[in-house]
């Protein structure tokens, strides 16, 4: 390299470096243009994940809130609102991403994505007395879109609700289905069903010409037992024809599962929602998803657990194709996470890496059910980032405090190599 090749590398890199770097104590430096960013944001309330992608299109996948008055919540099982209880889990996901686009004049969501249809993944109207503008309960991801503007959603019912059966008497889908038909009409929100073996509906939409430039591929691998087959856009139904089966023997919602993969250029990420892969005792082959699923998939950087690490998700089969690097658990019942599940996530014998495991929250309840894998876990509490450089070679996890909203950098994992 010239002499003059040399310095202008020193000049670009003490100029930019320092703006760009996390460092521990400090909040967490803005994203910039190239980098991938996934907050998994820890309200205690359930999922909600939120991405930028590399061209700043804007992504969120579930908006959980259990509710602080709800049964659930004040069951000891369960962990209190976080930062505190003064507001709802809805608008402290909605304050997190307002603050992660402090970059934009006018912070919008390109896209939600709502995996399934339960509280902790999109909010549930019972106890909660706050409305919005057109009517309906303010709750989980009703919530998020009264304080910033959703441009499309992706769920597994639209339009009908109807898989595998109606979803009629059901408020947390009503109240969500209304809020869908204000937003339409008032805010021009586009909502689609989510489709498996997709690969087009979740896109670059800020800047699509940088697609080339920042290769990003979000593949849609699952919903409603509909599975990608691996090429093309093929897919094939892993549930029997709701026609031969009781109602009892329905599937159920977790199973239901919105399951995607995304790539940025050596980097893979796999989300999949609360789907299951240890059957109970009796249940037909068919209520395993991660195994059929696992069949189709090669090793992967990040995993965010299936189910929130509860006994019945994680299996060996999975384990051993995904072979992730980092997992994150995003718990917030004392059954999240399972002892058995960690026994299955650092074993060895199932796959030789190295890995290492974030939890975004755990309760002193999990704590002492998983004491002797606590020594092993790289984070007990707190947002977890997953930040990836531009091109997506190379990757770091970043804990930030929860305690309060200065999002502080607690800890900085790897930077760790893609595969
Ligand atoms: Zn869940």
């Amino acid at each position: 390299m010239s002499l003059i090749r040399l310095s202008i590398c020193l000049i670009l890199f003490v100029t930019w470096f320092p703006a760009q770097a996390q460092r521990l104590g400090e909040s967490l430096p803005v994203w910039h243009t190239g980098q991938l960013d996934i907050h998994h944001i820890n309200t205690g309330q359930g999922n909600a994940t939120f991405m930028v992608l590399p061209d700043g299109t804007t992504l969120l996948v579930d908006a959980g809130a259990i509710n602080s008055l709800d049964w659930r919540t004040n069951a000891p099982r369960n962990i209190p609102v976080k930062p505190n209880n003064s507001r709802q889990a809805g608008e402290w996901i909605a304050r997190y991403v307002r603050n992660a686009l402090r970059f934009q004049a006018s912070p919008v969501l390109d896209c939600a994505v709502i995996t399934h249809f339960h509280d902790d993944h999109m909010g549930t109207p019972s106890n909660v007395t706050k409305r919005g503008r057109g009517g309906y309960v303010l709750t989980g991801i009703t919530e998020v879109g009264e304080h910033i503007p959703i441009r499309k959603i992706l769920d597994r019912g639209w339009p009908d609700y109807d898989y595998p059966r109606s979803f009629g008497g059901d408020s947390m889908v009503v109240n969500y289905r209304r809020f869908l038909a204000w937003q339409t009409q008032h805010n021009g929100l586009v909502t689609e069903r989510f489709t498996a073996g997709q690969m087009n509906q979740i896109t670059f939409v800020k800047q699509p010409e940088l697609r080339s430039k920042y290769p990003v591929e979000i593949r849609n691998l699952m919903v409603n037992g509909a599975m990608w087959m691996g090429e093309g856009d093929k897919t094939r139904q892993l549930f029997p024809d709701l026609k031969t089966l009781k109602a009892a023997e329905y599937p159920n919602e977790n199973m239901c599962s919105i399951v995607f993969q995304l790539r940025y250029g050596k980097f893979t990420y796999f989300s999949g929602g609360d789907i299951q892969g240890v059957l109970q005792f009796g249940a037909p082959a068919w209520h395993d998803v991660e195994t059929p699923l696992a069949s189709i998939l090669g090793p992967v950087d990040v995993q965010l657990l299936d189910h929130h690490g509860y006994a019945d998700s994680e299996n060996g089969t999975l384990l051993a194709n995904l072979q992730p690097r980092v997992f994150i658990i995003p718990a917030w019942a004392s059954s999240h996470p399972a002892p058995e599940v960690l026994n299955r996530l650092f074993s060895k014998e199932i796959y030789s890496v190295e890995r290492d495991v974030f939890a975004t929250n755990l309760l002193p309840e999990a704590k002492a059910a998983i004491s002797d894998f606590l020594p092993r876990l790289k984070s007990q509490s707190g947002h977890v980032v997953v930040r990836v450089e531009p091109g997506g070679k190379s990757y770091r996890v970043i804990v930030l405090d929860d305690t309060s909203e200065t999002y502080t950098v607690k800890a900085i994992y790897g930077p760790y190599k893609s595969k």
